[in-house]
């Protein structure tokens, strides 16, 4: 089922009358295609959970549309838009075993949706089978593990068959070797139950590692959607660029004079098609390749081995991250200690950026 943003627009009004109100949602519009799972991600605040609230129906555009494939389900209420929600507190009732708690849904169904116990019974138990979890039905929440509630959460949130499933902030809950494995356990489960997927986090690593396309966010507008891959090798502003990556990218203030970027006084990169100006300089942690008369010279300030890549803390006066850190292969050998360093640059880990608007200045490298 594909799901379809029109124009989507949320405003709440300021608790401060004299303030302006808040638009959490600014115009989006974008098309979710049939069976993909999307990542809608950005910093606390961005509009994410306003985004997934206006898909189930829990909160009313201020305008726009919503669609899921050709219906107009703007007006519709939660319960009749065929969406499975799961949220970051898996909200189970303690006192029903999982058998029940995955059931639940459906035994508010009426009229010709109504369904037989047995019906009942055999729908939990495939969602359980979905999830992996149909040996456990007999057991109440609090005998299970965080991961294994999430689990039962996700069945009780696919036992309705629904058109889209939508999951915010599913794993926060969870300790870092369960978020892990439960967010592989969500791509398996979406991938084979083909449901069109909306998932939500700030989480920059988590939306890449199981989305096909992201959406990020900021301040309530779209800044970019694409495939997690392309968004890193092609980001369309300073925003984005900071947003993706682990270890972030290093920003420098730079400036380009006839075809060369300069980092202080060092000429780093030929940079064609750019007029002369100042501007920000985002280089990969990737991009940096240790060579001994390369243009770039920092000071050293730490070696971190880490078995295939060595990670390294440098100064430069032009840096305006704190700390810049590169990550190099370990076939070079950086010795501990302090002192000079230089480096050429790998130019496509090197994005430039308007001083003032901050979007993106394409160059050709040499
Ligand atoms: P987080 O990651 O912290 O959950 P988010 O990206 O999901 O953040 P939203 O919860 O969608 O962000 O909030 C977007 C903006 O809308 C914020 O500025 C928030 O303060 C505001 N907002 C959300 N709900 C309301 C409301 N009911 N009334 C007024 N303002 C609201």
């Amino acid at each position: 089922m594909k799901v379809v943003l029109q124009n989507l627009t949320k405003r709440f009004p300021n608790r401060n009358k004299k303030l302006d109100d808040v638009i959490a949602v600014n115009n989006f519009n974008f098309e979710i295609p049939d069976g993909k799972l999307i990542g809608l991600l950005g910093p606390s605040g961005c509009g994410k959970s306003t985004t997934l609230n206006l898909i189930c129906g829990l909160e009313m555009p201020t305008s726009g549309k919503i669609f899921f494939g050709e219906d107009d389900v703007t007006d519709l209420p939660p319960e009749n838009r065929g969406v499975g929600l799961v949220f970051q507190n898996y909200a189970l009732y303690p006192h029903m075993t999982v058998r029940q708690n995955i059931m639940f849904p459906l035994q508010n169904l009426k009229g010709k949706d109504k369904l037989s116990k047995a019906e009942m019974l055999t729908r939990a138990e495939e969602a359980a089978k979905l999830v992996q979890i149909d040996q456990l039905m007999d057991r109440k929440p609090a005998e299970m593990s965080g991961g294994q509630q999430q689990r039962v959460a996700i069945a009780r949130a696919l036992v309705k068959m629904p058109r889209v499933l939508l999951l915010d902030e599913p794993l926060s809950n969870l300790d870092a070797r369960l978020r892990l494995q439960t967010r592989e356990e969500i791509r398996r489960i979406q991938r084979n139950t083909g449901i069109t997927t909306i998932f939500v986090t700030h989480d920059q690593e988590e939306a890449m590692s199981i989305s096909d396309l992201i959406v990020v966010m900021k301040d309530g507008i779209i800044q970019q959607i694409d495939q997690p891959q392309k968004v890193y090798d092609d980001p369309k502003n300073l925003f984005v660029a900071k947003f993706l990556g682990t270890p972030p990218i290093n920003v420098f203030k730079g400036k380009v004079a006839a075809g060369k970027l300069y980092l202080g006084e060092d000429a780093v990169l030929q940079v064609r098609g750019v007029s002369d100006q100042e501007l920000w300089v985002g280089i990969r942690p990737e991009g940096f390749v240790p060579q001994q008369a390369g243009p770039l010279r920092c000071s050293l300030k730490a070696v971190e081995v880490m078995g295939r890549d060595t990670s390294v803390v440098l100064g430069n006066e032009t840096a305006v991250s704190d700390p810049l850190r590169a990550i190099i292969s370990s076939e070079y050998q950086v010795a501990p200690g302090t002192g000079e360093i230089r480096f050429a640059l790998k130019p496509n880990k090197v994005f430039l950026f308007d001083l003032k608007t901050e979007e993106r200045i394409p160059f050709q490298a040499e």
